[in-house]
């Protein structure tokens, strides 16, 4: 099986990190598809802003358009019916007894890389691209650098192939991901990710505040509220909401 070595595969949900992680994969790579899954999530919101920030970032920086590709949705809705979590199911946002959220679905990610690798073994794409990351609050154990280096060591064995899985933002927060994306395109970026992506996992997007949409109480919520503040605070750059024509 031969892999384009310039070719990547982001894990695109729609949301901050997902897309700052398309726009890093758009910066290196000279094609780029994304990958969505639809698994009766709650926020299934999301699912929704996908395409007018794909459309959005396309135009951004010259080339980009010619270099972003077709986008993928798998319809993984099992994963929603075998799964008891808040995520998939109508129940408050709590901690569990093992010190995890219950809005952690068992399972998610790995089953994400898994049809990725499929996706990205038909489409003949070497580089497998996510946004996971261990500084999240919640502590996924499915987010860690361990699982995604098992992960790519599972999938290159089972598959025979020599996929390279990519996480940017493996050791940034939220702020460092906002001027990750800064750097990668401008305040413009910021701009679009901010109004453009979803984080809320109770799928709200009728208020916008300065971080974006969302119900602003949510974990989701707090996270992005709390890394939009410390990077308004901290970035060497100053940043400035473009206008709007
Ligand atoms: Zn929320």
């Amino acid at each position: 099986m031969s892999l384009d070595p310039n070719a990547a595969l982001v894990l695109f949900s729609g949301g901050q990190d997902s897309a700052t992680c398309l726009a890093w994969a758009l910066s290196r790579f000279n094609r780029v598809e994304t990958l969505g899954f639809d698994y009766g999530q709650r926020h299934r919101v999301e699912l929704d802003v996908r395409a007018p920030l794909r459309k959005a970032m396309a135009g951004l920086t010259a080339g980009w358009a010619e270099k972003l590709g077709q986008d993928h949705v798998i319809d993984l809705s099992v994963l929603g019916q075998i799964s008891d979590t808040a995520l998939t199911k109508d129940a408050e946002i709590a901690m569990q007894a093992n010190g995890l959220p219950n809005t952690f679905v068992p399972g998610r990610n790995l089953l994400f890389f898994t049809f990725a690798a499929t996706i990205a073994y038909r489409r003949g794409i070497k580089h497998i691209v996510t946004g996971v990351c261990e500084t999240d609050y919640s502590g996924y154990p499915d987010c860690r650098d361990d699982t995604v280096k098992a992960m790519q060591a599972a999938l290159n064995l089972g598959m025979e192939s020599r996929f390279v899985l990519h996480t940017p933002l493996m050791w940034i927060d939220k702020a460092k991901t906002w001027e990750m994306a800064q750097k990668l395109g401008g305040d413009r970026l910021v701009e679009m990710i901010r109004t453009g992506s979803h984080s809320c996992y109770q799928g709200k997007r009728e208020t916008l505040h300065d971080w974006g949409y969302g119900c602003g109480t949510c974990p989701a919520c707090e996270l992005r509220a709390q890394g939009w503040e410390r990077f308004r605070a901290e970035s060497p750059l100053p940043f400035s909401a473009p206008q709007r024509t």
